[in-house]
Order: C-alpha cells, then sequence, then structure tokens
C-alpha cells in the first residue's frame, strides 16, 4: 500500500498547470489583434479546410467530406486529448479554417478556452458531443465525452457533420450524403462484427476494469458492464486515492476479471500497480479508447478502432 501512497503526490504538479493556461489566452489575446486584417486560409487547392481537435473527429470529418476536404487534426495521433495544450499557431489555424469539429462534452479540457477565442473571432466550432444525447457520468449531471465508441452515436455524428458541411463549404451535398451511406454501412459492418467477437465471453465474465472512465458507451451498447476505473471523475488528470485503489484491488478480486484495460494516451502505471495488489496473474491489455492508431496500424481508422478493441477486450477477457 505504501506504493499507492506516494503515487498521489503526483496531484501536486497538476494543480499547478492551470497557470499556464491563463499564459496561453495572454498569447492568444495578443495573436488575435494580429491575425486581423490578414487573408482566409480556409482553403487550399480550392478545397475547404476544416480542423478537427481529436483523430477520431478528424477521421469522421475526412470520411464525410472525402476527397472535397482538406482536415488538419490538433491532437496528434497517441497524445491524450484530456491532456493537450495547443501551440499558438495551432490556435491561429482554428480561426483560418472553414470549420472547426470539436469532440466537446469536456474531453478537450486544455483547449476549451482556445476553442472558445476562435469561436469569439468568428470560427465555426461545432461540438459534435453536444448533439448526440450524450450519457451522464454515473451519480454525477457531468457528460461523459467518450461518446465515440458507441458505434450507433458515430453514425449519428456522420450525418451531424455532414450538414455542417454542407452549411460551411461548397461541397455537393450529394457527395456528402453519399459519404454519409458508406461511413454507417461500414461503421454497421464493424460494429456488427465486435459484438460477434463481444459474443464469445461468456455473459457473467462480460465486465470491464478500465485504467480512466473511457469504456461506459461501450459497454452500454454491446451489454457489457464497467465495475472499476483506475483513474477516477471521467478525465484522465484525477488521481485516485489509496483506499480508491484498494477498494479496486477488492472488486478485481471478487470479480476474478482477468484484465485492466488500459489505453495508449495514458500511463498504465497505476493499473500494473493495482495488477500487482491484486497478486495474482492479471493482464494489462491497452487499447487504443482516446486516440487513432498510426497510419496502417490496425486502429488507423475508427472502423478499425472498433473491431480491434472488441478483440482485445474479448481476448483479455478469455485469459488468451
Ligand atoms: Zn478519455
Amino acid at each position: 500500500m505504501v506504493q499507492f501512497e506516494r503515487m498521489q503526490s503526483r496531484g501536486l504538479r497538476r494543480a499547478a498547470r492551470p497557470i499556464g493556461l491563463v499564459v496561453l489566452a495572454m498569447t492568444l489575446g495578443a495573436l488575435t489583434l494580429s491575425a486581423c486584417g490578414s487573408s482566409t486560409a480556409s482553403s487550399k487547392n480550392g478545397k475547404p479546410t476544416v480542423v478537427a481537435t481529436t483523430s477520431i473527429m478528424g477521421d469522421l470529418v475526412q470520411q464525410v467530406g472525402g476527397n472535397a476536404v482538406n482536415v488538419e487534426v490538433l491532437i496528434p495521433r497517441g497524445a491524450d486529448p484530456h491532456d493537450f495544450e495547443p501551440s499558438a499557431s495551432q490556435a491561429a489555424r482554428l480561426r483560418d479554417a472553414s470549420l472547426v469539429v470539436a469532440n466537446g462534452l469536456g474531453l478537450e479540457e486544455r483547449l476549451a478556452s482556445t476553442l472558445q477565442s476562435a469561436a469569439n473571432d468568428g470560427a465555426t466550432v461545432f461540438e459534435v458531443g453536444s448533439h448526440i444525447d450524450p450519457l451522464m457520468r454515473p451519480g454525477t449531471d457531468h457528460p461523459d465525452p467518450h461518446f465515440w465508441l458507441d458505434p450507433d452515436r458515430m453514425i449519428r455524428a456522420a450525418s451531424l457533420v455532414a450538414d455542417e458541411l454542407a452549411r460551411t463549404t461548397n461541397i455537393d451535398r450529394s457527395v456528402l450524403d453519399a459519404n454519409v451511406k458508406t461511413y454507417t454501412d461500414t461503421v454497421q459492418v464493424a460494429a456488427a462484427d465486435a459484438a460477434l467477437t463481444l459474443d464469445t465471453v461468456p455473459e457473467t465474465q462480460r465486465l470491464l476494469v478500465t485504467n480512466h472512465d473511457a469504456l461506459e458507451y461501450f459497454a452500454n451498447r454491446f451489454r457489457y458492464k464497467v465495475i472499476g476505473t483506475v483513474i477516477p471523475g471521467g478525465s484522465t488528470l484525477a488521481e485516485p486515492s489509496a483506499s480508491d485503489l484498494r477498494e479496486l484491488v477488492a472488486t478485481i478480486k471478487s470479480s476474478g476479471v482477468k484484465a485492466i484495460f488500459s489505453e495508449s494516451t495514458t500511463s498504465s502505471k497505476l493499473a500494473d500497480t493495482v495488477a500487482r495488489e491484486v497478486g495474482k496473474n492479471i493482464a494489462i491489455v491497452e487499447l487504443s479508447t482516446d486516440s487513432l492508431g498510426a497510419p496502417g496500424s490496425p486502429t488507423s481508422t475508427y472502423q478499425g478502432l472498433l473491431s480491434n478493441t472488441a478483440r482485445l477486450i474479448a481476448n483479455g477477457l478469455n485469459g488468451k
């Protein structure tokens, strides 16, 4: 238990971060003035530029806009969207874009003031999450931002993004509609495949322990249950107390689950400690929940992410 207590000191370092945001906001204020009067750079090769915050939203915009759109993604693949702060030049790109597509619902915590500044300067910022009937985090009135792990909500999001592209760019509506249909069909295939994979786990063992609370929508959609989370509070920025971790260890022992699901974007150090405390062979399985993987990897598209997540969860719980 000593290890748990030592790790809590990390919380002190986190508390110092908001000062950085204030400095950033001041820098942005100065940039706003100098950007006035410059010509817009919202199109390249005659195509409109859309800036997306996360790789998952970027992939959605790219699949819906197809060849008719340039997509720029702010948060690099593999980076934690909860914890990403933009550079001043990235912030300036938001104001030049035809459209900015954000996940919203508090996911991009450290981007919020930049998105607000861009909107104040006239950028069209579309937060997808506020339009897809979000789940509330258990016992709170705060929405859970990880809606993309429900394929049905992503299919709705594709139509919403098509509407925004039709409103803010000159892309032909029939092109957008055809791309939405393809997106819908391919996501439905990936979701059906995921359901088959997940159904290989015996019903009583469809229990998830996660590093941070990213899998509620996924669990809800595929009839699984999240029984415990290492990092509390829905983000990756909070710190569990020693008693939180002791309780989690007890939950894991009594449930008999064989795996803890961590994510590619956050350290699994605490999850490793929990696994050691459980004291038997429990796997830490890394999922790409909050970011797509590198181009060419199995999780380089949303459809791939969905299939891969299902496969890794089923294998982890089946002890493979
Ligand atoms: Zn997350």
